[in-house]
């Protein structure tokens, strides 16, 4: 009876239904004007669409089940270690971090608005580094390895990329005068609206949103950066406003003509998850043992993933200037 009990709860808190129940079962919805009770009906949003959209896999008899699989192991190995290590990292920094911003600033709506773009920044940052220094493509690289997209792709992560990205992020954002409780706000706007991203063709075929895919990134923006394709390698950064990819030459659309082909370039099981999970950290392994001399090594651990020192590179830059350049001629 514990083991039901356990795996109860352990549903219950998956869909984050707990608080809403709660509040449905008082009858109280005052507490609806509160950031806790909005949050409590925004959380399970993205599970109960998971559910939905793999009901709908099933209904058109095409539910990607390899990459459920993967993706629900995964859920189950970060949910016991990374999220306590990224909570602690971003409690830690606050506390270093805030009494080195020059400036700070207030809740109010502009100020949500300039922190919104600066963690908008840290979230580039984040996000390409770890597409271009090999060490933490390694960390990166199990959110790429679906071949298909639906929202369980959300959820798969390498454990300690989540205290990465918000080491990242929370650095940008304090250094830069935010105040916690916006930092925390937007985290989770930025959460929930990054897991909707990775709606899949099954649920909203055409993701471009018309005239809104000009302000903000689509799920189709995302489907890009998530291809494989040389056109759309390495492309569409952000999150939720894509103004960084602009001002860093990375934006990129989906053209029609060109069909999204998704998951990564490296030849690899997306259906093992000991392939997903640790494929790229025994690449970059094998690479580092086998390079010569101690320069080459460390290079190979910093530099981007494709580098050879051999100088036979096939860096994702490179594959996609080339094929760039076969397409004018
Ligand atoms: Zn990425
Ligand atoms: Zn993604």
């Amino acid at each position: 009876m514990e083991i039901l009990k356990t795996l109860y709860d352990e549903v219950i808190g998956f869909l984050g239904i707990g608080n809403a129940w709660d509040i449905l079962q008082t009858g109280d919805y005052s507490v609806l004007t509160t950031y806790e009770g909005i949050t409590a009906f925004i959380v399970p949003l993205i599970p109960l669409l998971v559910l939905l959209e793999f009901i709908l896999g099933l209904v058109y008899k095409k539910p990607d089940t390899k990459v459920y699989k993967v993706n629900f192991l995964i859920y189950v190995f970060n949910r016991f270690v990374g999220r306590f290590i990224a909570i602690a990292m971003v409690v830690l920094l606050i506390g270093w971090l805030q009494p080195y911003a020059p400036f700070q600033t207030s809740a109010t709506w502009y100020w949500f608005i300039y922190g919104y773009i600066v963690w908008e920044f840290g979230h580039f940052l984040y996000h390409y580094w770890g597409h271009k220094v090999r060490l933490f493509w390694c960390l990166h690289s199990t959110h790429h390895a679906p071949e298909n997209m639906n929202l369980s792709v959300t959820y798969a992560h390498f454990f300690l990329e989540a205290p990465y990205a918000d080491t990242v992020r929370t650095t940008v954002c304090i250094l830069a005068g935010l105040e916690p409780t916006m930092l925390f706000a937007i985290m989770f706007i930025d959460g929930t609206y990054g897991a909707f991203i990775h709606v899949g063709e099954n649920m909203i075929k055409d993701a471009r949103f018309g005239a809104l895919g000009k302000f903000i990134l689509t799920p189709s923006h995302h489907r890009v950066h998530h291809a494989k394709n040389p056109l759309y390698m390495d492309t569409n950064f952000c999150n939720l406003l894509n103004v960084w990819d602009h001002v860093f030459g990375t934006y990129q659309e989906e053209e029609r003509k060109e069909k999204i082909r998704y998951g990564i370039t490296r030849k690899m099981d997306s259906g093992n998850f000991m392939d997903v999970y640790f494929g790229e950290f025994a690449a970059l392994a094998k690479d580092v043992w086998n390079a010569p001399g101690l320069k080459n090594k460390i290079a190979y651990i910093f530099m981007p993933p494709g580098w050879s020192h051999t100088g036979e590179h096939q860096t994702a830059k490179m594959v996609r200037k080339e094929y760039m350049e076969e397409q004018t001629v």
